[in-house]
């Protein structure tokens, strides 16, 4: 499906360090058979423990699954770190980068992301790459100068061409795992700004990237956010833990 500005839906379930893979099975029972071909796209980003056994579920099926985080080395002495050929090998279609957790807790860089996002693409991952703000820098009116540097910088080794096969997600961190949801108006504007600093790079390209909306997001809270005429999605964190809730946002972007 494509909504109405052309661009397929994306629904994606960042678990973060939750879920063994026993119980990413237990989710899976529940939740792929309710799942069809003629939705949102939908990913499920697991811990890479259990990464290789919910992309061997979901091969064949409608549900892809992606990683919270590699390296765009693709091998050698980096202890920890998990590469793109890696990835792919056991079937993995995107990846998450730069979400704020990592930024704020492991030192995650936009010089680091920007050679990340590049090699993600260059693999043939689809790379889901993540802003936003504090609130102290809402607070301060520093939401647009943010949001700049990080996509301008993260995006800077993305071939024009190329910037298309980048999801972004736009999440403002006041809003992850808080129960504050940004209103429609903030999280509109913030992604309207996003397209046009994409804008600026590629007009028509611009209007191909999904741009999805994350914190806080709900089966009550999601149709109207994806209402919104620029944000084509979410990237759902404690809300997708539940086959029952997360089913419910992907229906709620199924009617967008
Ligand atoms: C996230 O971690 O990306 C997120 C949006 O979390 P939550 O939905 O719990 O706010």
């Amino acid at each position: 499906m494509t909504d109405s500005t052309g661009r397929r839906p994306y629904i994606a379930a960042n678990w973060k360090m939750n879920k063994t893979a026993s119980e990413a099975d237990e989710f899976l029972d529940a939740f792929l058979p309710t799942q069809s071909a003629d939705g949102p796209e939908v990913a499920l980003c697991p811990t890479f423990l259990a990464l290789a056994r919910v992309a061997e579920r979901c091969a064949g099926t409608p549900v892809k699954a992606a990683a919270q985080n590699m390296y765009f080395e693709d091998s050698g002495a980096f202890t920890g770190e998990v590469s793109a050929p890696m990835l792919l090998d056991i079937g993995v279609d995107g990846v998450i980068l730069g979400h704020s957790e990592r930024r704020q807790n492991f030192g995650e860089t936009d010089e680091a992301l920007a050679q990340k996002v590049r090699r993600a693409i260059e693999a043939g991952l689809q790379p889901i790459l993540c802003c936003g703000e504090t609130e102290a820098e809402r607070e301060s009116d520093d939401t647009d100068a943010v949001l700049s540097h990080q996509v301008i910088t993260d995006l800077a080794e993305v071939h024009t061409d190329d910037l298309d096969k980048v999801v972004i997600a736009y999440e403002p961190i006041w809003a992850i795992g808080t129960g504050k949801t940004a209103s429609l108006e903030q999280a509109q504007e913030a992604i309207h700004f996003i397209r046009n600093l994409l804008r600026s790079r590629d007009p028509e390209g611009a209007q191909r990237v999904r741009i999805l909306y994350g914190g806080s997001v709900k089966p009550g809270n999601a149709a109207e956010l994806m209402a919104q005429p620029d944000i084509d999605g979410a990237l759902v964190g404690g809300a997708s833990l539940d086959p029952e809730d997360f089913g419910g946002i992907v229906s709620a972007a199924s009617g967008a």
